[in-house]
């Protein structure tokens, strides 16, 4: 998704509820364009769009929502938007990483105004989930010496399509992991036991790949990963039978 500078943010949050519900009930509702949105609704200037873009894209939703939601209503989305931590959002725009998983699994299926609340709680959820990792991991790798956020990512031990909406942003289901060692343990190359060691596929050749099975684990100051999880990870990538 796209993320919002601080002008545009102020921009937003400047705004009255009530345009910023009515920008996305004509944009989720009745598939008006953006640039057509600021021409009806008076306190916008007709610009290009780039007003009524960010109001859109403030909350989360991008041009796959357009026109989604036939069933909303204008005091739907305005209850909803009541309930937004916009503090939270405005964190997340201004946060250096992007979660792949929140541009990825965001499905636009159902169409009244909960699934509106839900598609940007689910981002806030996410936000904050990274925000416990990055303080529970000192903000580095669990795996190496990786501190830069732009590596770091919050990797899911049960898969983020498999989790339940609690699983999704429980921090004992996710490891503060840079991009390669994130991959290998997507990928199973890698896995780890109760005792938090790390264990090596036999299947992959760490050494053509220059890749070290030398890692000590390091562990989080609180929300250790799950043992459930854990071996839920080791089971799926044949470890344990
Ligand atoms: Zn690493």
């Amino acid at each position: 998704m796209a993320k919002l500078d601080q002008r545009r943010i102020n921009f937003v949050k400047g705004l009255p509820i009530d345009v910023r519900a009515r920008v996305l009930f004509y944009f989720l509702k009745e598939g008006i364009s953006n640039r057509k949105i600021e021409g009806l609704i008076d306190e916008l200037n007709e610009e290009d769009g780039w007003q009524a873009w960010s109001v859109i894209h403030f909350y989360g939703f991008d041009g796959n929502s357009k026109a989604k939601y036939p069933t909303l209503t204008l005091k739907k989305i305005k209850d909803s938007l009541l309930n937004v931590n916009v503090e939270e959002l405005e964190e997340f725009h201004l946060a250096n990483s992007v979660e792949r998983e929140i541009t990825a699994n965001i499905k636009f299926t159902e169409n009244d105004g909960k699934d509106v609340l839900r598609t940007i709680k689910a981002r806030q959820g996410q936000y904050k989930l990274r925000k416990t990792l990055l303080q529970n991991y000192n903000c580095k790798c669990a795996m190496c010496d990786i501190n830069n956020p732009k590596l770091l990512i919050t990797s899911h031990i049960k898969t983020w399509s498999a989790s339940s909406a609690d699983e999704r942003i429980n921090p004992s289901n996710s490891i503060l992991l840079c991009k390669l060692h994130d991959g290998l343990f997507e990928y199973g190359y890698i896995s780890l036991n109760d005792d938090y060691e790390v264990l090596y596929s036999p299947t992959f050749d760490f050494g053509s790949q220059g890749i070290s099975t030398n890692i000590t684990f390091t562990k989080p100051i609180c929300d250790k990963p799950s043992s459930v999880f854990l071996k839920e990870h080791r089971l799926k990538h044949g470890y344990e039978l």
